[in-house]
């Protein structure tokens, strides 16, 4: 197995074993007593190993202005130092036009770019980042795992644009953990909870807790003039709403009582520090309308705007990246690298550039190159397009074991690409193991003829199976050779073996027996 699989897998089984460690203590935060069988250590675990993955599944890093990502850092933590948990914190901004923001176990926070340009003040930046500290600290994102509400739905797809199937951006892997929790929704007792302990922060950290207020004013105002693009971040989850600003102007009279006055606003600041950022936003509103031109399948105009966004930002990776997912889909393969390069240069750590170069060099038929850039994706962000093609590719250099692995990685995509890897993956497992797939028993029918009963486990019909007949008869071993030439798929069939006994025979004295020797995917 590569490590990265083995990374993965040992995510998903983190709860299953933290079962046997089930412990009561202390929320740090709120003081409740509470059930917790994941312990400290798992969450940190999960939280760093689902955050790269997360992120790139919103877009990544925002790559052109590392001096945002340090200010947007540099607040959380004067924040979280205030947490009574001490967390890995780390604090990301994510290229993403979407206003969300999100927090993983363990203490892992992101915040969109979407959603600084609806801020105005440092102290409504701290009011959001002190809430998802919260998140994480009060174990918010831990309790779901360990309520057992993610994993069921085994799926989450990706808004990936560079495909010819809808399906080929799906996550597939232990990387699914994470897109489920950063969409989770906590419920209103842990907002609430987030709200009250964040905003305490945030006057401890010394802000004025009336930024909180503000912010919640900001978002009624803001959900009312807008239409979808606005409800599917941070609002699916967190419904602005009257109740909610007046509940956080409650909390800040308490801790105005309590004797946090005269607060630092940071208007100023804030201003100056995101300076850039606003500046850039003519050439993501391009890049957004591109997106929308390619979803409507105006290609020619959505390349015009991408034109316009490099002319406005030429150092911003993702509109290169963009240009080369059309080149990718107009089957231009020298042009898709070329573009791909273009991205890379600016930014090497987005999956999309790496798993679009490699499916232009698998066309070109590059193999080599092809698997270096696949496997650079899969370890980012493992998709199934990704996974199917290296699958394909593993099974071409004979090697059956990595295929399978692969195979059996995409098979969890929904739709004809999930479908055919789980073809794919039983073809060679099929082979390797029939047992697993086939069972076989014999019995005597009322005239004496030896029946075969088949029962075929693999939702797939099965060719070419045979089996050896087994029995002991007037003392000696015999055996048979038996062969079914079509066997259908998930289902129990039976078939007369040619072979008669005389009537009255007892079976146990026989103890005849089928056992399962080869079959093959039909
Ligand atoms: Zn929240």
């Amino acid at each position: 197995m590569t490590n990265i699989l083995r990374r993965f897998v040992r995510v998903i089984r983190v709860p299953v074993v933290a079962i046997l460690l089930l412990t009561c203590s202390v929320n740090p935060v709120t003081g409740d007593r509470e059930l917790a069988f994941i312990s400290e250590r798992e969450e940190i675990s999960i939280g760093s190993q689902q955050y790269v993955p997360s992120q790139q599944s919103q877009g990544g890093q925002l790559k052109v202005d590392p001096e945002l990502t340090a200010y947007v850092n540099e607040v959380g933590q004067r924040l979280a130092a205030f947490s009574p948990r001490q967390l890995p914190y780390e604090f990301v901004v994510l290229n993403n036009s979407v206003p969300n923001a999100w927090a993983l176990p363990g203490g892992k926070i992101a915040i969109n770019r979407g959603l600084l340009y609806e801020l105005n003040t440092e102290a409504e930046l701290a009011a959001v980042l002190g809430h998802e500290i919260v998140h994480s600290a009060a174990r918010h994102g831990a309790q779901s795992v360990e309520r057992g509400i993610l994993l069921q739905t085994a799926l989450v797809v990706t808004a990936v644009a560079l495909s010819d199937n809808e399906y080929a951006g799906a996550i597939v892997g232990g990387a699914q953990l994470g897109a489920q929790l950063i969409s989770t929704r906590y419920g209103r007792d842990a907002e609430r909870e987030s709200d009250l302990y964040g905003t305490r922060y945030m006057a401890q950290a010394g802000y004025d807790p009336q930024g909180a207020v503000q912010l919640q004013q900001a978002f009624v105002r803001l959900s009312e003039g807008r239409s979808s693009g606005w409800l599917e971040g941070l609002f699916s989850s967190h419904p602005a709403s009257q109740e909610r600003v007046q509940n956080n102007q409650q909390l800040v009279n308490q801790l105005r009582a309590e004797g946090f006055t005269g607060g630092d606003m940071g208007a100023d600041r804030y201003q100056q520090r995101t300076a850039s950022l606003r500046a850039a936003k003519p050439a993501y509103d391009a890049f957004d309308e591109a997106q929308k031109l390619i979803a409507d399948d105006k290609i020619e105009d959505a390349e015009r705007k991408l034109d316009e966004a490099i002319g406005l930002l030429p150092n911003e990776a993702r509109f290169y990246g963009l240009k080369a997912d059309i080149a990718l889909m107009q089957r231009r393969y020298g042009a898709a690298i070329d573009l791909y390069n273009s991205a890379l240069a600016r930014d090497d750590a987005y999956f999309d550039y790496y798993l679009g170069r490699g499916m232009a060099y698998s066309r070109q038929g590059n193999r080599n190159r092809a698997r270096a850039d696949l496997q650079a994706s899969v370890d980012l962000l493992p998709t199934a397009m990704a996974t199917n093609e290296l699958g394909t590719m593993a099974l071409a250099a004979n090697d059956r074991a990595g295929a399978k692995q692969y195979f059996q990685m995409a098979a969890a995509a929904p739709g004809d690409m999930g479908a055919q890897a789980q073809t794919a993956f039983l073809r060679l497992d099929v082979v390797d193991n029939p047992t697993a797939y086939v069972q076989a028993s014999v019995y005597l029918d009322r005239s004496g003829r030896l029946i075969i009963q088949v029962q075929n486990r693999a939702p797939v019909p099965l060719a070419n199976v045979t089996f050896e007949l087994q029995g002991i008869l007037g003392g000696q071993l015999e055996r048979r050779p038996f062969s079914v030439n079509n066997l259908p798929a998930s289902r129990v069939s039976e078939y007369d073996t040619g072979l008669t006994l005389p009537v009255d025979t007892d079976m146990a004295t026989v103890r005849g027996q089928a056992i399962v020797r080869s079959a093959i995917v039909n």
